[in-house]
């Protein structure tokens, strides 16, 4: 719903606020994010992308604690007429001690969060309209630093073809069939729609029967220099399978800036990911698979589904992005600037974000950027760093008018 504001309005009612006694706030910061930001806004914001407009707040003059939500104004230019968003949550404002700054991006809750689910091409200034207290009583704002330009560009969209491997497993008798569950293709979907620099995710999945001679188990001995010939036939065979399934899509019309993605059960073993090349030059017909499943107990990724951030690791592969060498992979980027793999460091001070999804029970949650390690390596707690987001976002660009489809 759109309101007109009135800036007359607007500054009697702040002027009528700051001479008023009682509980007020001041703004810290406004930091708008999609995955990966900090406080200048290094990272590029892309129209279509649901971002996280995030208020950090300084309370004054609380004598008790005090649990709050507030509103802001969404405009095309300061002053011009709005939208008002309501926060998503609420805050507790603290007596004493209420934490700083940097304690607050790192956690989701102790920020004020406005979700814009699809926000416009172009400029946009944020505002903070309103705090107020759960009983109705509305805090006062000071006006410094109470609002924020920024500017949202369009990007490409990912198209992905999610393709489910139904394999039987001849070791028991009758030969069971397993296929991923539907809440790995939701799981890897969502997570491609949350971490990929990408103004929307273009989505299709089937499931398709492997090969006769794809069949568990996945794994067999490791040579001394781990290489593991019966992983290794396997995925050759995969490989090949899916390569042919989207050479055949592609002679009945489909779009050339496709990426293959096939998802492995682990119902009768894991099998791990990989995709047939790292191309230095935008080559959508890479192929990547990985596994998907459940995480046993007490696993950093408790939320139903490991198949997500794998997947996205996969086929971040197929967008020509390496390993970095963290958490015992081997070293085959040593452009990536953080130390140990994490998504950000000290100097650049980003911090993940990511805005959650209801239909999967995820919650909006921040990630710190000592916690938390970029999906390309393989350290646990995996997230996207700003040198993958602009990585990834480069090598879609290129693939959208190399690969455009010709028309007539
Ligand atoms: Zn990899």
């Amino acid at each position: 719903m759109v309101f007109i504001d009135l800036p007359r309005r607007r500054r009697r009612a702040a002027a009528a606020g700051a001479g008023a006694a009682g509980p007020s706030v001041r703004v810290l910061g406004i930091e708008v994010t999609q995955a990966i930001q900090n406080m200048a806004h290094d990272v590029r914001l892309i129209a279509g992308k649901a971002a996280a407009v995030r208020v950090y707040l300084a309370p004054r003059g609380v004598s008790s604690n005090l649990r709050v939500r507030g509103e802001i104004v969404v405009s095309a230019a300061p002053g011009a007429p709005g939208a008002y968003v309501p926060s998503a949550n609420e805050i507790v404002l603290r007596a004493s001690k209420h934490p700083a700054l940097g304690a607050q991006r790192r956690d989701a809750a102790l920020s004020l969060n406005f979700l814009l689910p699809d926000p416009p091409a172009g400029p946009m200034t944020v505002r903070l309209k309103r705090v107020s207290g759960l009983a109705g009583a509305e805090l006062a704002v000071a006006p410094d630093g109470n609002e924020r330009q920024v500017g949202f560009a369009s990007a490409p969209v990912l198209r992905v073809r999610a393709l489910g491997i139904r394999y039987g497993d001849p070791r028991q008798n009758p030969p069971p069939h397993h296929a991923p569950d539907p809440t790995h293709f939701a799981h890897l979907r969502s997570f491609l729609t949350r971490a990929y620099p990408v103004s929307r995710v273009e989505w299709n999945q089937a499931v398709i029967d492997a090969p006769a001679n794809f069949v568990p188990p996945f794994s067999g001995p490791t040579l001394p220099n781990g290489f593991d010939p019966l992983w290794w036939t396997l995925l050759g065979i995969l490989h090949q399978h899916m390569l042919t399934i989207r050479q055949a899509d592609m002679d009945a019309g489909w779009d050339p800036r496709t990426h293959y993605y096939g998802l492995v059960s682990d119902h009768a073993g894991f099998f791990r990911g990989a995709a047939n090349d790292v191309p230095t030059a935008s080559a959508p017909n890479t192929i990547a698979v990985g596994p998907c499943g459940r995480a046993g107990a007490g696993f950093w990724d408790d939320d139903g589904s490991y198949g997500d951030w794998y997947g996205a690791h996969e086929l971040a592969h197929t967008f020509g992005r390496f390993h970095p060498g963290f958490c015992g992979q081997g070293n085959d980027d040593d452009r990536f600037p953080h130390a140990k793999g994490h998504i950000s460091d000290a100097g650049q001070d980003c911090i993940g974000f990511d805005v959650g999804d209801p239909a999967l029970d995820l919650p909006m949650r921040a990630y710190p950027r000592e916690a938390w390690a970029d999906f390309m390596t393989y350290c646990d707690r995996q997230w996207v760093s700003k040198y993958t987001y602009d990585g990834l976002y480069d090598r879609l660009v290129a693939e959208e008018t190399q690969f455009a489809p010709r028309i007539g």
